[in-house]
């Protein structure tokens, strides 16, 4: 049972086929819509402005479940999944001539508490993951624009790619793949065990299945279940400038921040953490905090930044009470799906998202084990309280 019409046509009989309703066009709604159309159902993506124009948009790109994850448990078995996922959908994306600049770099954590990064080496090698502790002389030869440091964490699996880029690329594939975008803001979700709808400004969509993928937007939309604030914004900001290529090869983190450098020489400065609502505005403390972690890492770039064509930009990352993503059912019942709350880990955790999504649609069991995502802990916390 399916349907979906405009204000404009309501009451006549133009109507245009949907049986899966994906709300917001970040990378999350995207790689959700594509991978749900691609198992055969009709899919209709509603985002309020373009796709991408969020968090999505703002990210650094690093996927990194390694350099993100301090210690095992679920949040990295599925980030290594999705980080493999990654290699395979660019692949799948060059096929149809499409990229999202992919590219497996590595990424080293440096810094002078060796004990530190003895013991993450360590519990990453006994989960079988490449991970090498080295001195301040490896780090000098690995990456020789960086300032002095005692020791480094070497992790070559870990990759990046460009947001913009994977966004462009996406937005075609999940279009080839038969994915209608719609331009609308949708206002209210109802769903009971016989019907779903999503009404927005302009459009009533009728629905078996209803994916929530709207970002740190994700628990205001009313007639869900969940608390208000089972998802909130993080803002986060970023600097970005142009050196001369092949001065930085790899991902840095260290100093409270890290680098990114593109393979065009422009290199990424990230990241604050800042609970301020839903303001997206850049700010100068945030400027000269990142110039600072910059320039501690790597002097040359410190001082490019203080230059006029620095770029600075915020976005709002989703985040939960407790950190971990929500993937699975929402409380309303049958057909109505919760992809959000993904932090500082978006795009690492995109493709895992959307596999999982997609398996649980079908009624399939998903591939990794989901409990610790699960939406309903958000629901029975706020039913106890
Ligand atoms: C500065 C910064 C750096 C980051 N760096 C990284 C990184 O290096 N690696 C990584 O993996 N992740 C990174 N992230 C995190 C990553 O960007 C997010 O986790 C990810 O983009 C979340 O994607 P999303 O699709 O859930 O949300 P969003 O990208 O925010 O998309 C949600 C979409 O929903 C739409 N929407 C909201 N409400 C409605 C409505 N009512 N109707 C219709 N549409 C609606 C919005 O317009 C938006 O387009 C970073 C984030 C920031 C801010």
């Amino acid at each position: 049972m399916w349907s979906c019409y405009t204000a404009a046509s309501m009451g006549s009989s133009a109507r245009a086929a949907s049986d899966t309703v994906v709300v917001g066009g970040g990378v999350i709604g995207l790689l959700c819509a594509l991978r749900l159309a691609q198992a055969g159902a009709r899919v209709t993506l509603v985002e309020r402005t373009r796709p991408g124009a969020q968090a999505s948009s703002a990210a650094a790109g690093i996927l990194g479940p390694q350099f993100e994850n301090e210690a095992p448990g679920p949040l990295l078995e599925f980030g290594l999944r999705s980080r493999a996922l990654h290699a395979a959908l660019e692949e799948e994306l060059n096929a149809q001539e499409l990229s999202g600049s992919y590219w497996r770099c590595g990424a080293l954590i440096v810094g002078n508490d060796e004990n530190d990064l003895r013991a993450r080496a360590q519990w990453m090698r006994t989960r079988g993951l490449a991970a090498e502790f080295i001195d301040g002389d490896a780090v000098h030869t690995l990456e020789p624009t960086l300032a002095p440091v005692r020791s480094g964490l070497f992790l070559r699996d870990e990759a990046q790619l460009d947001p913009i880029a994977a966004i462009a690329a996406l937005t075609v594939a999940a279009e080839r793949a038969g994915v209608r975008f719609r331009i609308d803001n949708v206002q209210r979700i109802t769903a009971d065990q016989h019907a779903r709808t999503v009404v927005a400004e302009n459009n009533v969509f009728g629905c078996d299945t209803i994916v929530i993928t709207a970002g740190s937007w994700s628990s205001l939309l009313p007639g869900l279940e969940l608390p208000q604030n089972a998802v909130t914004p993080i803002r986060g900001q970023m600097l970005a400038a142009q050196l001369p290529s092949g001065q930085l090869h790899h991902i840095v983190g260290g100093a409270g921040g890290y680098l990114v450098p593109r393979k065009s020489g422009r290199v990424l400065v990230g990241s604050t953490m800042e609970r301020v609502g839903f303001d997206p505005r850049t700010t100068p403390e945030a400027a000269h905090l990142l110039q600072t972690i910059a320039a501690t890492l790597a002097p040359n770039l410190g001082t490019t930044l203080r230059g006029p064509s620095t770029e600075h930009w915020a976005g709002l990352r989703p985040s939960t009470p407790d950190g971990l993503p929500l993937i699975g059912a929402a409380p309303e019942g049958p057909g109505v799906w919760f992809a959000s709350g993904h932090l500082r880990n978006g795009w690492l955790l995109g493709p895992a998202t959307a596999e999982a999504i997609t398996q649980l649609v079908l009624g399939h069991v998903p591939a990794l084990d989901l409990s610790a995502f699960d939406p309903a802990r958000l629901a029975i916390r706020s039913s106890l309280c």
